[in-house]
Formats: C-alpha cells, structure tokens, sequence
C-alpha cells in the first residue's frame, strides 16, 4: 500500500528522513550508549535537556516508552494518573499504566484534551485509605484527539499548582510540544518549568526516523533510566539515531509554522466542501479533523477511495477523518488533495450540504 500513497496525510509519524540528515547519521560519532560511551546520544541528551529547561534527559526508541517510563517512575501499584479522556495515554499505549505501573487512569472532564485547575481539582480523590491515590496529572501537548489544541501556559500552570499543592506530580506528553511552542511563541522551557517530567518526539512533525527524549530531574532521570534498561530500551550506537535529532532541532523546529498553515489552508478548502464539517472551530497546530457524515459516505469509504487515487487521509470513525500536516506534505500538495477530496464528493457522494446538518 505505502509506495503507492503520494501524497500522505494519515500522520506525521510518515516522514521520512531526507539527504542532510541521513547524512548526519552516516558520519555521527558513536559508542555504547549503555556505558554512557555514545558522545552523539550525550549531545542529544544535553540539548534536549537545555531546550525544555531541565536538569537531564534520557534518549528512548519511541514516545510511548517515554510515557510508560515517566508514569513507572512517579506512580506506585494502586495510584491514579489523571488526564483528557483523549489521552493517548488512555487509548493509545495498550494499557501501559495498568501493565507496568500498576496504575489506573482517569479522565479528568475536559474540551478538547484540555481541562482547567478547578477540574482537575474536582476530580481528585479525597486521601482515603480505600480510594486509589491521586498521584500524577498528564498533559498531553498538544491535545492530539483535541484537534492539535494548544494547552495555554496559564491554564498548565494553574494546572500544576493544584497539582503540586495536592501532592500530585505533573507529566507533559509532549509528543508535538515544539508545535505548541512554534504556534504560541511560548518557549518549551516555560512549559515545562511547571512539570515534573516532560518529553518530546523525534519522529513526529520533526522528521527524525526514531525515539523520544524524556527530561526532568536528575533524579527523576536516575530512575528513568532503570526503567528504561527495564523495558528493553536500553540501546547501543544509538548515536545514529540521535544525530537525527539533533540535525532536526536544528533545522525542522521553525518549519512547523510551514505545516500549521497548510493545515488551516487544507482546512478552509475542505470546509467548502458541501457535506463536510471541520470537527473544531480552529487549526491551531498541524491536525485537521472533520466529520463527513453530510456527504453520503463513510470515513473509510471515502479514504479507500482516496488511497487509489495515491492520496492517503485516515479515518478516526465511521464519520470523522483526520488530515496530518507535515515536512513531506507541500502546499501543492494539501492543496492536491483537498481538490481530489472535492472531486471524490461531488462525483460519489450521496449526501447534500443539508444532510450535515
Ligand atoms: C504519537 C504520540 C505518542 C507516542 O509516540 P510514539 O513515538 O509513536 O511512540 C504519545 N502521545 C501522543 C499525544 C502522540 O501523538
């Protein structure tokens, strides 16, 4: 299926990594990263570190074992991780709390993954010896299933003052925080400056091929780092991989602006589109979602269709797409596939501008 998709909006995960940064990777210096040896993973690490204003940071293969290692460091068996319902942590990472931390998560009520102090703080457990202990807070920036919302610094740091006052710590899933950063003009450090732990991915929107940095106290890092050996993620001339990260923060951070504006422009073309709904009122990062149940077709229906004409959009549901803007997707490109999308509808659709409503 891939090699026949041109242009491929089902994530941002598809990037590939280009010519200057495989380059990077062929002539990085290496070493064992387990013994600390890998100067190119080190550098990564400090970088990292430095960007999101923490102590230290840890080089790990994927997002999601940053998640899983951030919530086995702070939770023990029997404690709760509040968070959006949305939550990839919720519904994207097979359990992972429950498997290894022994912890159960809770949604906190929120709009678009994004809830306010005076939520969380109702949604906290009283300290009772037969309720679970509240115990870490996840934020998830930016609220990928919200729409690529923007937690404001105001609302994290409301956030983490309930929090912290409550004995809580906080968690920033920051698998598109640079997005956040780019798009508000808050730095990562202020973001951050209120969590206990917070991480970012490569190989999202910055086009790395591999792995996530988890950052936060030295200590919280020492512990982090047993967990990773513990989860197999230990790794050994990691150094190829981390010069890709490194040549992306140098190159592919100021970019993003490049795809949120395709995203609002891929967004305002398709909300012509007789039958189909944008799911939020704005594009406020680089995730375009929309409801198509006015147009006399299915989400799968209509992104089988797509994929044939080599234009690949996924479906979330039976009615709602989600379009991902991203470095290997141009303007002619969104803009291609907003037409084609256009085409599809108005050739096959069954539905009329009314049905939507
Ligand atoms: C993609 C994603 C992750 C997981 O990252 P991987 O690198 O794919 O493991 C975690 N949280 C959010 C919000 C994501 O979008």
């Amino acid at each position: 299926m891939a090699p026949s998709i041109r242009i491929d909006l089902v994530s941002d995960t598809v990037t590939r990594p280009g010519v200057a940064m495989r380059e990077a990777m062929a002539t990085a210096e290496v070493g064992d990263e387990q013994r600390g040896e890998d100067p190119s993973t080190s550098a990564l690490c400090e970088r990292v570190a430095e960007l999101l204003g923490m102590e230290a940071a840890l080089f790990l293969p994927s997002g999601i074992m940053c998640n899983q290692v951030a919530i086995s460091v702070h939770c023990r068996p029997g404690d709760e991780v509040l968070a959006a319902e949305s939550a990839h942590i919720i519904g994207s990472e097979g359990a992972g709390a429950a498997v290894f931390a022994g912890s159960l998560i809770r949604a906190v009520p929120s709009e678009q993954g994004i809830f306010d102090g005076e939520s969380l703080k109702a949604s906290l457990n009283p300290p009772r010896p037969k309720t679970p202990r509240s115990r870490l807070v996840n934020i998830e920036q930016t609220a990928n299933r919200g729409g690529g919302a923007i937690w404001p610094l105001k609302t994290v740091a409301q956030v983490a003052e309930i929090a912290h006052a409550h004995d809580l710590a906080v968690h920033m899933d920051g698998a598109r925080l640079l997005n956040a950063v780019v798009a508000s003009g808050d730095a990562a450090s202020d973001y951050c400056a209120h969590c206990d732990s917070a991480w970012l991915d490569l190989s999202k929107g910055l086009g790395c091929p591999v792995g996530g940095v988890l950052a936060g106290s030295r200590r919280f890092i020492e512990d982090a780092l047993t967990w990773k050996y513990r989860f197999g993620g230990g790794m050994r001339q990691s150094g190829i991989l981390a010069a890709a990260g490194l040549y992306a923060l140098d190159h592919n951070i100021a970019r993003l602006h490049d795809d949120h504006d395709n995203a609002k422009r891929f967004a305002s073309r398709i909300a012509e589109i007789p039958g189909i709904r944008l799911a939020f009122d704005e594009v406020p990062t680089n995730l375009v979602f929309f409801d198509v149940s006015g147009t006399g077709l299915t989400a799968p229906q209509i992104s089988k269709k797509l994929i044939a004409q080599g234009i690949r959009i996924g479906a979330e549901s039976d009615a709602r797409m989600r379009a991902v803007l991203h470095l290997d997707v141009t303007r002619a490109g969104a803009d291609e596939a907003s037409d084609a999308l256009a085409a599809l509808i108005e050739s096959e659709g069954g539905g009329s501008a009314e049905a939507a409503e």
